[in-house]
């Protein structure tokens, strides 16, 4: 089973890419964290600045950090990628080559608004890691700054700023969006609401996908 996850910024995919893996056995393949990666390994490519502004990196950095992976492995979960409709041709390109496809492509769909709402109410407690958010009733700290478990004072990520938002949310729009209609012309797209809560995306994402 090779599945493929679409989504705005704020959706969950990176959460659900991970729940789907461990229960349904499938490795996870992150453009985001194999990125990042590369950033702690000395930033070979220069992304740092754009990856924090939320452009998108360069197909062919991509395409060099993700072939082998594409080819080698068997049952994936994509997340992050692709992200535009060259980058979903070329996929289409190395899937062809070792004969390969693509089973599920899941849609989270979130409006703009609610995804603001999760990006910029975002704190997060600098000791124990608990992400909290100001804007969300249950995720909300009793004390608007500070952690309820540990006392310290919570802080907001440095990419968690509406201009940032912004900048993803336009690019996710012009660049992301159309695999949409992409996948759904191939007849693999499913679409999901994201506006629930983690737990519940994923019982959806269970009942489409089956039990193991
Ligand atoms: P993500 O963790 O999927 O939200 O990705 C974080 C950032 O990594 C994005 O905002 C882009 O800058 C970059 N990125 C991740 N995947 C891709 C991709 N397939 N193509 C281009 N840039 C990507």
């Amino acid at each position: 089973m090779n599945i493929i996850l679409i989504a705005p910024p704020a959706a969950g995919k990176g959460t659900q890419a991970e729940f789907i893996s461990k229960k349904y056995n499938l490795s996870c393949i992150s453009t985001g964290s194999l990125l990042r990666e590369t950033i702690a390994n000395g930033d070979p490519f220069q992304i740092q600045k754009k990856m924090r502004d939320g452009n998108l990196i360069s197909d062919d950095i991509i395409i060099s950090l993700v072939r082998e992976k594409l080819i080698d492995l068997n049952r994936f979960v994509l997340d992050g990628f692709p992200r535009n409709i060259n980058q979903a041709r070329l996929l289409d390109e190395i899937f062809k080559e070792v004969n390969k496809k693509i089973d599920f492509v899941i849609y989270l769909s979130l409006e703009k608004s609610l995804g603001e709402q999760r990006i910029i109410g975002r704190r997060s407690c600098p000791k124990c890691k608990k992400v909290y958010n100001i804007y969300v009733n249950e995720l909300r700290p009793s004390n608007e700054n500070t952690c309820d478990d540990c006392k310290e004072s919570l802080i907001v990520r440095e990419d968690d700023n509406k201009e940032t938002f912004e900048n993803r949310y336009k690019i996710y729009k012009e660049q992301t969006e159309p695999l949409i209609d992409y996948y759904r012309s191939k007849g693999v797209l499913f679409e999901i609401d994201a506006s629930q809560d983690k737990f519940e995306i994923f019982r959806e994402i269970e009942d489409l996908l089956g039990e193991v």
